[in-house]
């Protein structure tokens, strides 16, 4: 192979000695002209897939990237290897873009970023035509598909490359392409004939765990203490969130924390970058806003605080562990009040897709309480087929999740209803005959004749679901054809005959059981109040059996949000972080205890006389 231009190009002006997994099929289709979709895991190294292909052409490469903070760097770093390229957006001053215009116009440039709202200029597409383009580069395609996590309406515009330069060919890069967002991305640009190229998602040095929060953020905090000295990444869902943690945690002096969000100037967030990217600093607290493009491949942890919006946001946040192939953790902390918040803040912006965001949430819902192997989940969500038996990664493969004692005799009574109905029915049926509801397709049957009939009249339906989808995560039972019939397969006969053990786990909330797919009951959801929702949500908060305290009553929660807004109020009013008022739980020893006076609320353990003075009366206030 000594003579591939490409691996010639590569090693001449990059120094790379070899080609990462697809990298080289991406640029041979490039090269040949070719239409083409590659679908590579974050830091697989698209980038390259685009620019060395640029220097073998004889017309310049536009590449479109929504990420216009990232742009310079990679012009200059192109520069700095001597490939003449450019930028044009909303960021240059008039002088700047005339004079790249005016290089546009010359073919001064091999490769020519854009913003993608350039496109709404009539000039502009005049500018690219005069100059003449060869290919066009579309990073982060995802973005042109309301199924991606980052639906730009820009992008859509991009519809119009084809037509306007036929010659041209097109290639769309993306690390988060479920098959609906690929046949999305495919259709919208109008690919012909695409080569598609998948990668590998399946990243074995990750080892991922799903815990149900139920202490606040004391579970986040300790978990972020136990990996001291180790870099790491924690996601929140809001800023304050982000504040609160971070001044949660910078209270004890042995590390190194900053936060980071969107609230911050240009100006902070470029600092904490270069300190986390240098080193000096451990760890980062942040929102969904941080990641995009750094370049620290030694991430040993990435701790979700709270759920993601969507698996397409969650693989992508802790796609950024481990880049260097050591182990890394990833540590996913929900609960269904995060479902609620989500719910509410999707609602409220009200996009016009906020049906398909309420479904992927649902999706990410799924994963976090299901029973199905994490890794499993994640490849086979982005399309890419699983062979393996077991991950040996996960807690679900491990063994390593809070297991209903009862695990199998509840699998059995399931299974048995399955198979006294004959191995004829779905979901819905086969709970129905198990809670003993005297439905007339039941009765029609007589199956409230059947011993199974009843048998689970204690839990409610919904969960009964949740665990025929736990069971079926984990081949036990198995859905056919379009009525989805569930059937026992083998390994379910072997528990039946208590041969072996089943895993179920508490289902988490009635989101649980719900199908992303059906629009319907996406809406009937919707139109429930973030109250209700947070209560049902609240009622089965049961913590793992592995915490020292018992789960909060539903009333008790209640106060305990309730108690959390007070300390915020106080903390808001002080400008102090909420845990210099009182700890999350302190808070919870409150929502217990109820007191009625002070002398009550001097009992509590976390309260002295002190705190009792400055923040007693508001509390009393809140609990009576
Ligand atoms: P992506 O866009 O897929 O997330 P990047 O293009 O930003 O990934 O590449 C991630 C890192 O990998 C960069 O630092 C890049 O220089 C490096 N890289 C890419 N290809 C190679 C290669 N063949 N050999 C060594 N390093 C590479
Ligand atoms: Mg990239
Ligand atoms: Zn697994």
């Amino acid at each position: 192979m000594h003579n591939d231009p490409i691996r010639e190009v590569v090693r001449r002006y990059w120094g790379y000695d070899a080609l990462r997994p697809l990298q080289h099929e991406a640029m041979s289709a490039a090269i040949a002209g070719e239409d083409a979709l590659v679908v590579m895991p974050t830091g697989g190294g698209k980038s390259l897939c685009y620019q060395a292909p640029a220097l073998l052409a004889d017309k310049p490469t536009v590449v479109v990237s929504p990420l216009i903070a990232l742009m310079k760097d990679q012009v200059d770093a192109l520069r700095a290897r001597d490939i003449p390229a450019a930028f044009l957006n909303s960021s240059l001053t008039i002088d700047d873009r005339r004079r790249v215009a005016g290089g546009i116009q010359d073919g001064t440039y091999k490769l020519i970023f854009v913003a993608p709202e350039r496109f709404a200029s009539e000039v502009f597409w005049n500018l690219l035509a005069s100059g003449g383009i060869g290919a066009f580069a579309i990073d982060e395609a995802h973005c042109i598909s309301h199924w991606g996590h980052d639906f730009r309406g820009d992008y859509r515009r991009l519809d119009q490359l084809k037509a306007r330069f036929p010659n041209a060919s097109v290639h769309a890069f993306t690390a988060t392409a479920t098959p609906r967002v690929r046949g999305d991305i495919i259709e919208q640009l109008h690919l012909r004939d695409p080569r598609v190229l998948v990668g590998d998602f399946f990243r074995p040095n990750l080892t991922y765990r799903a815990i149900k929060r139920s202490r606040g953020f004391d579970d986040v905090v300790e978990a972020v203490k136990a990996r001291r000295d180790r870099a790491g990444i924690v996601y929140c869902i809001r800023r304050r969130d982000v504040d609160e943690l971070t001044a949660w945690l910078r209270s004890d002096a042995g590390l190194r924390v900053e936060g980071y969000h969107a609230g911050m100037s240009d100006d902070a967030r470029t600092r904490v970058q270069d300190a986390f990217a240098a080193g000096e600093c451990d760890v980062i607290v942040a929102t969904v806003a941080f990641g995009m493009g750094i370049d620290r491949s030694d991430i040993r942890f990435v701790i979700h605080a709270a759920l993601p919006q969507s698996l397409e946001h969650y693989q992508q946040e802790t796609g950024r562990a481990g880049r260097d192939g050591a182990p890394a953790e990833c540590i996913l902390f929900h609960s269904g009040s995060d479902f609620g918040l989500w719910k509410s803040i999707i609602t409220k912006e009200a996009s016009e897709n906020t049906d398909d965001q309420l479904a992927m949430l649902g999706e990410m819902y799924t994963f976090a309480t299901g029973m199905s192997c994490r890794h499993r989940t994640l490849v086979t969500y982005f399309g890419q087929e699983w062979t393996r038996e077991s991950c040996d990664a996960c807690d679900v493969c491990t063994g390593d999740v809070a297991v209903m004692p009862d695990s199998t005799t509840i699998a059995q009574k399931i299974m048995s209803a399955v198979y006294r109905t004959g191995e004829r029915f779905g979901a819905a049926y086969i709970s129905e005959v198990l809670v003993g509801s005297f439905t007339e397709r039941v009765e029609a049957r007589g199956h409230n004749e059947l011993p199974t009939f009843g048998v689970m009249r204690d839990y409610p339906k919904k969960h009964i679901s949740a665990w025929i989808d736990q069971l079926t995560g984990q081949s036990l039972l198995e859905r056919e054809g379009e009525y989805r019939i569930l059937k026992i397969t083998r390994k379910g006969w072997q528990v039946l005959r208590s041969e072996e053990e089943a895993k179920l786990i508490e289902p988490a909330t009635s989101a649980t059981t719900k199908k992303p797919k059906n629009r319907a009951a996406t809406v009937r959801e919707r139109n429930k109040t973030r109250e209700q929702l947070e209560a049902t949500t609240a009622g089965s908060n049961k913590a793992p059996a592995r915490l020292p305290e018992g789960p909060l009553s539903l009333d008790d929660q209640e106060l305990f949000e309730k108690l959390r807004e007070v300390r915020r109020e106080i903390a808001d009013e002080m400008n102090v972080p909420a845990f210099v008022v009182f700890s999350d739980k302190t808070l919870r020893a409150l929502a217990r205890a109820k007191p009625k006076s002070e002398e009550e609320m001097l009992t509590v353990k976390g309260i002295g006389p002190s705190k009792l003075a400055a923040f007693g009366e508001q509390f009393l206030k809140a609990i009576a």
